[in-house]
This record gives C-alpha cells, structure tokens and sequence, in this order.
C-alpha cells in the first residue's frame, strides 16, 4: 500500500533541507549557507514517531538557470501534484517577503492541505513572531527550528491528520507488480516495449492511466504481472517534466507499488554514479530487485566482455549482491525471454518464508562455524532466530544483548541464511532482539 506524501516547498533558504534530514534521520541531502545548493536526495522515507511516509524536498528539483521565480513555481508544482500534505515553510526571522506571498498564491489554488510551518524559531522569546504569518492565509502557523529540533511534533500532528484514508487494498496476492529504473535514455521505455512484444505475453488490458504511471497487465506462462510504467509518462509538457530528478522521483513512487525493481543500466554507456544513486534508493526500499543491463547489442563482445561486465557491476553495486543480473538489448530483442523468469524468481523469494526449525538448525551450524566474537570484553549470546516477515524477508534472532551483534557477524548469518534458502533478487533484513 503506497504510504502518504509529504512535501515540503518554500523560498530558498528557509531551512527545507535541515528539515528534509531531520524527518529523514540521517544527514543525506547536503546543507549549506549559499541559497539553491545542490542536493543530493530529494525523496526519503521519513519517521516521526512510529509513523511512516515519505518525505519530498522539492528544494532540490532545480530547472537550470531560470530565475529564482520560474524555480519555485515548478517547485510548488511538483508539490502539488505528487504530495497527500504540503508543508509551506517560511523564515520566522524575516518575515513575510515577496518570495512567500508568491508560493502562497499557487498553494492557495491547490487544493491540497497546506500546513505553515515558520522556521527558525530557535526559542521561546522569538514566538511572537510567527501571528504576522496568518496573513499568508493558511490558518495557524507552526514555529518550529530545523537546527534545534523544536516543535515538530505539533507540526507533525498537523500534518498527519490530512493524511488520506486508505483503505486495505485488495490486490490479488498472486500478481507479480514490477516497474523499472534508472537514468535517461538507458531503454526503459524500449524494454516495457519488448517485453510486453515477447511471444507468448498475452496483454489482457490496458487499464486506467493513473496520474503518476501507465499500469498494463500481462500474462506469460500462466503467471500475471503488471508492468507499472513511469518511463513513457513524459505528459503536460510543464518544465519540470523533463527533469531528471523528477522522473526519478516518479519511478520511485511507482516503486512503492511494485514487488520487483528492475534496475537498468546501458552496456553502451557503463555505469555512471547517477546509476548506483538510483540503485540506492531500490535498495533501501526492501523491494526485489533485478539488475537488467540493456543495449547489450551495442557494444564490441568477446567470449570475455559478458564476465567483466558482470564483475564491474558486482564491484560498483556490492549493497545489491543478492540481484541477479541479466543481459539484453530491448531493441534485437536478444536474451529478453530471460528476464521475466528472473522477475518471477526474484518475486517469490522475497514473499518466501522458512521453517522455523530450519532456520534454527542452519544458526547452529554458523554458530559452530564462526564462533560469536566479544566485543569489550563481553561475549554475545545467540539463542534463537525466527522469521517475522516478508517483503523483504525478514528475521529476528534473540540474543542476551542486541548492541552485541556486530554487522560483521550480522552478514555472516546473512551469507549462511541465503546458502540455506537460495533468496536470489531479495534483500532480507535481520534485526536483533533481547531474549527477555
Ligand atoms: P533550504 O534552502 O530551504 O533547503 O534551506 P537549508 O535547509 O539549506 O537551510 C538554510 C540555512 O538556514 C542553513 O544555514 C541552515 O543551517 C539554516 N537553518 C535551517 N534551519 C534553521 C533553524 O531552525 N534555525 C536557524 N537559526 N537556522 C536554520
Ligand atoms: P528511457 O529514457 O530509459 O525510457 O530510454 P528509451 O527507451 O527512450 O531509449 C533511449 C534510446 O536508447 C533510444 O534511442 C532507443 O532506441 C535506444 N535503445 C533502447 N534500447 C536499446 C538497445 O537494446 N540497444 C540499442 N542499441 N539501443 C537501445
């Protein structure tokens, strides 16, 4: 079920990025003094709380050199149409300026709930301050201070209550859901193309077009998928359309939908960091994924060329080991028959669940094998493990101490659980809980 939206838009400089990596826990997009520094990530799930969403820093979809004006309003935009709740943000230390007014305005037309959140507020004394910005129209204004973590939980609450009631989708359990990924140009488009040409693919229904992807169900020996296609969605002709940034933000919205990922790079271009950025973001969110190298007709091949290619992929994309890789060219249409039952693989081990006693079983060879290591001076106790989830798979083992349980040993109990249970295309997570 997609998870609500949330994004935050103002003038440069108000603090949206501090606040993008506050929410988002870790300092991932980058934070600087100079107004429209470029970030890093603009897309992150965020937590508060227990709650879970995601989070966009539209300060971070830039339209090359327009002016400041031209910027925000795509901005505000981007805002508009991808987010369930807006949070406008202002800076409480200067008041309302021209810049805000304009924001304002398009927020105003929007229809969307907007939550006013004054940044800056760094003490008490400045709350006096934030009554001028009900003159922006939007009701109660929020101080709060990105830098020193103030009254987000009272602009939180707000927001979450505008979140929209979902209720539990009923998807067919059995359809396998994928959507691809990756830079400009690399054959997405090309491939959803081929694959859904390939023989034997009967397309049942081109259902509705939704506002962010083209769904088109399929069905190939016996198993439906449905392809979620963002790629050939380049619509309404608005400036940001075209950007990079926001077509990644598209593809990873369509992620949230999908039980497979396929990440596609060009054989043609080789790996770019833009392409292990968008990997990242497949990775960390727990879907299957599938490394698809396209245009394989492109390029000068030996018997050698399919080896070393893999070995680079493997050496550029460590954190996505478990991803079966597949070589192709959408446009001969080579090799293409072997990526839908590498999808189909992918897909059931990331639902497969193990037996309990199983699993305990291959925790007490590793334990033999490697023995647990001390770490100051005290020794970790590992009494049992059982699987809490799918989607990724997901594992619990009981310990005496769980700040004991070093990643090392962590991913040598991952390695020996993938030699087990083969959970090809899948990452799986391990968590450490005390045995109470
Ligand atoms: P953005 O351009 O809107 O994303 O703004 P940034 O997050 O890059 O912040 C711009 C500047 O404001 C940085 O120097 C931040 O350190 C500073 N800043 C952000 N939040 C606060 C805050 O709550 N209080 C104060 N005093 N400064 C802040
Ligand atoms: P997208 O931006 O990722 O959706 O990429 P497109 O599907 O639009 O393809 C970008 C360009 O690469 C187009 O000119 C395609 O004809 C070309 N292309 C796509 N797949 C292949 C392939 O397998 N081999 C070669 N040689 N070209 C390809």
């Amino acid at each position: 079920m997609r998870k609500s939206i949330v994004a935050v838009v103002g003038r440069p400089n108000v603090g949206k990025s501090t606040i993008f990596n506050r929410l988002v826990g870790e300092r991932i997009s980058i934070v600087e003094d100079t107004p429209g520094v470029t970030r890093d990530r603009i897309y992150a799930e965020a937590e508060w709380l227990n709650m879970h969403f995601n989070i966009i820093d539209t300060g971070g979809i830039e339209i090359g050199d327009e002016p400041l004006l031209v910027q925000m309003r795509a901005q505000a935009d981007v805002a508009i149409d991808e987010a369930d709740v807006i949070i406008f943000m202002v800076n409480g230390r200067e008041g309302i300026t021209g810049a805000d007014e304009e924001v304002a305005k398009l927020l105003y037309k929007s229809n969307k709930p907007v939550v006013l959140a004054v940044n800056k507020v760094d003490n008490l004394e400045m709350r006096d301050q934030i009554y001028e910005f009900y003159a922006l129209g939007f009701g109660e204004p929020f101080p709060i201070s990105g830098t020193h973590g103030l009254g987000l939980g009272d602009m939180l609450d707000e927001v979450v209550k505008h979140f929209p009631e979902r209720p539990d989708a009923v998807e067919d359990e059995e359809t396998i859901h994928f959507s691809l990924i990756g830079r400009p140009n690399v054959g997405k488009s090309s491939l959803v193309n081929a694959i859904l040409g390939e023989e034997r693919v009967i397309v049942s229904s081109i259902e509705g077009t939704t506002r962010d992807a083209i769904d088109t169900s399929f069905t190939k020996d016996g198993r439906d998928f449905v392809i979620i296609d963002t790629a050939g969605m380049r619509k309404k002709g608005k400036v940001y359309e075209s950007l990079e940034k926001y077509s990644v933000l598209r593809a990873l919205k369509a992620m949230e939908r999908s039980d497979v990922v396929l990440v596609v790079l060009d054989a043609d271009t080789g790996i770019r960091e833009q392409d292990k950025k968008i990997a990242g973001y497949a990775h960390d969110a727990g879907r299957a994924i599938v490394i698809v190298v396209n245009k394989w007709d492109a390029i000068e091949r030996d018997e050698k060329t399919m080896k070393e290619f893999e070995e680079d992929v493997r050496q550029q994309f460590q954190f996505l080991d478990y991803a079966p890789i597949v070589f192709l060219s959408a446009k001969t249409k080579k090799r293409i028959h072997t990526l839908l039952p590498q999808v189909l693989q992918a897909s059931e081990n990331h639902t497969k669940r193990v037996q309990s006693s199983i699993l305990n079983e291959v925790l007490m060879d590793a334990l033999a094998m490697k023995p647990v290591p001390s770490l100051k001076g005290k020794k970790l106790r590992i009494f049992y493990m059982t699987q809490i989830g799918v989607a990724p798979p997901t594992f619990v083992v009981f310990v005496n101490e769980p700040e004991l349980l070093h990643f090392s040993y962590e991913r040598f109990l991952e390695n020996r659980i993938r030699e087990a249970f083969g959970f090809e295309g899948t990452p799986i997570k391990i968590y450490a809980r005390q045995r109470k």
